[in-house]
């Protein structure tokens, strides 16, 4: 029911009076519980397929269906609650309110539509925990390592119960070790059945991925799912 559906999605700019064609009827589907990564070289569309995804802008032409939500049809306002209370975002650069502990930076989605109660706080502790951060609930940002501010970013899109957690290059700035550190982390919420949508360049970030869509000229060029094998490698 939370299925994601992409169909013939355009999306041109304008600039100088020329025209870009950025996504050029680009289709596929997202079913809930799906991992995907999407790869491509750069000025492929990756970033305005992100940009849509994450109803931060709205397609040319096409559809782009989020639940029974086509977000083509939605108002300026309509998008920006979405935005607030249906997608989880995760930056390469985490993104994180630096005066803010890391309980209350998880719950800042929260903010945004007034309830913030001890209901509230206990989700943030709870999403603290289950990202292996319960002993820093009151730490700042600069007291934390790269990987533990990508966890509090990871716990923070979850606090909405998003249909999907949309993230642009997660790893790009961690080492190895910590990368991978991430990247359990996200196979165990996708275990769970969340949804997850990644941007990478890495090729061993992508193999964990279930499917890896590829862009090319702002069209799909492959969609490939990995195999069991290649994911446990
Ligand atoms: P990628 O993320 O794969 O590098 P983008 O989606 O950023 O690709 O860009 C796709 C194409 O659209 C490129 O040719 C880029 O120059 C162009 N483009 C992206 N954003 C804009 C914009 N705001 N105005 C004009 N052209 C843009
Ligand atoms: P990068 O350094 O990878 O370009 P950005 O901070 O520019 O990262 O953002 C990358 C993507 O994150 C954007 O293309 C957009 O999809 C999403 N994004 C950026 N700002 C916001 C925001 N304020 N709220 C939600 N999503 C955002």
């Amino acid at each position: 029911k939370l299925a994601t559906s992409i169909r013939d999605l355009q999306k041109h700019y304008v600039l100088k009076s020329e025209v870009v064609r950025a996504l050029r009827g680009v289709s596929f589907d997202v079913p809930e519980g799906d991992y995907v990564a999407i790869m491509g070289p750069s000025g492929s569309g990756k970033s305005t397929l992100l940009n849509l995804l994450g109803c931060l802008d709205k397609p040319t032409s096409g559809s782009l269906l989020l639940g029974n939500d086509d977000i083509a049809l939605m108002t300026d306002n309509e998008l920006a609650e979405i935005r607030s209370r249906r997608i989880g975002f995760v930056f390469q650069s985490y993104n994180l309110i630096q005066q803010l502990t890391v309980v209350e930076n998880i719950q800042v989605p929260l903010y945004y539509q007034g309830a913030m109660g001890s209901k509230q706080h206990r989700r943030s502790v709870e999403l603290a925990q289950r990202v292996g951060l319960g002993d820093r609930l009151d730490h700042r940002p600069s007291q934390l390592s790269g990987g533990q501010q990508q966890r509090v970013a990871i716990a923070r899109s979850l606090v909405n119960d998003p249909y999907f957690v949309l993230a642009d290059e997660p790893t790009g700035n961690l080492d190895s070790v910590t990368t991978e550190e991430i990247l359990t982390i996200f196979d165990e919420l996708n275990d769970e059945g969340r949804t997850i949508i990644l941007v990478t360049h890495e090729d061993d970030v992508a193999e964990r991925a279930k499917r890896v869509v590829r862009l090319k000229d702002g069209k799909l060029h492959r969609d490939d799912v990995n195999s069991p094998a290649v994911r446990q490698a």
